[in-house]
């Protein structure tokens, strides 16, 4: 069969597009579990924790919720309606981390403070994944708030790390938890029209945001690597994360456990940010080369969004 050569150029274009395609990566994992929302009725939080893990268990893809257990607890007692929300995620399949015991910033408390919500934090975690037949493996810093010296940051991992923790960073950095408290807002306010309009401009605008970190990685390491995700467990992902999966897989992603992702070679490079933000590693490991190496222009949450959120900045 004859191809002409502006055809047989196309193929190898397309061809190799899909090469390249394959080999995108990205671990999922999901903050503030059991549920983030402004409902915080048992009723709300099934459904929320229902739907997340249903989206979840059709895309057959691993995924890791990190949870604050202080939310397991009412009265001071063990809720065993709360902790079924767990188990939930744990017969799915999925794994669980540790987020601290109460969300607590290491930016606002000493060292003890932090390390002793930490401990406090890994109570019920441990004893269903132990059930399950799993460890506690990982842990994820509340706000990415990683220390603000050297010192503080290097005693932190120094003690996580001796109760066999592994730190789970994050490249793709972005605002979900203020399109969810927007669509929270409008759902509390009967307002149907507003929380489709939210709706509508989340799925693109994490599109956007992926797109900026893959050329930022570009950027940096002359590669895409391997991607890690945060988003939290709130209603605007129990009612779109399938679309966001969707998305993800359009543009050739393969879905990774986090210990896989986490085998890049970019993740054994330092974090030597010492600043008062909570950013994306790749931000992180931009700055340590120099402000030159941030990308510009990264997407921003419409302002419509921020408005019906009722947050002032991002
Ligand atoms: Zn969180």
């Amino acid at each position: 069969m004859f191809i002409k050569p502006a055809l047989l150029l196309i193929i190898i274009a397309a061809l190799a597009g899909t090469v390249i395609c394959q080999h995108r990566t990205i671990a999922i994992t999901i903050d503030d579990l059991p549920v983030v929302s402004t409902r915080t009725d048992i009723a709300n939080r099934q459904k929320i924790t229902k739907k997340l893990v249903k989206h979840i268990a059709k895309a057959k893809i691993p995924v890791i919720g990190f949870v604050n257990e202080n939310k397991l607890y009412t009265d001071g007692r063990r809720d065993e309606e709360q902790i079924d929300l767990l188990r939930m995620w744990l017969d799915a399949g999925l794994e669980l981390g540790n987020h601290t015991y109460s969300h607590v910033s290491l930016h606002n408390v000493g060292v003890e403070e932090f390390e002793a919500n930490v401990i406090k934090g890994e109570t019920i975690t441990k004893e269903l994944l132990a059930k399950n037949g799993k460890k506690l493996r990982f842990f994820r810093y509340p706000y990415l708030m990683t220390g603000r010296t050297l010192e503080i940051k290097a005693e932190i991992v120094k003690f996580l790390t001796g109760r066999s923790y592994t730190i789970a960073p994050i490249t793709f950095d972005n605002a979900d938890y203020i399109f969810s408290r927007a669509y929270d807002n409008a759902f509390d306010k009967g307002d149907k029209a507003l929380m489709k309009r939210v709706a509508d401009a989340y799925v693109p605008y994490m599109e956007s945001k992926i797109d900026y970190w893959e050329r930022q990685s570009v950027k940096l390491f002359g590669r895409e690597i391997s991607e890690i995700m945060l988003i939290h467990a709130n209603f605007i992902n129990s009612d779109y994360l399938d679309d966001l999966i969707k998305m993800l897989h359009r543009r050739g992603y393969k879905f990774v456990d986090l210990e896989t992702a986490l085998r890049d070679k970019a993740y054994s490079l330092p974090d030597a940010y010492t600043g008062g933000a909570g950013i994306s590693r790749l931000h992180r490991w931009a700055l340590d080369r120099g402000k030159d190496s941030v990308l510009d222009n990264e997407p921003r949450v419409p302002e419509f969004v921020m408005k019906a959120s009722g947050f002032d900045s991002e």
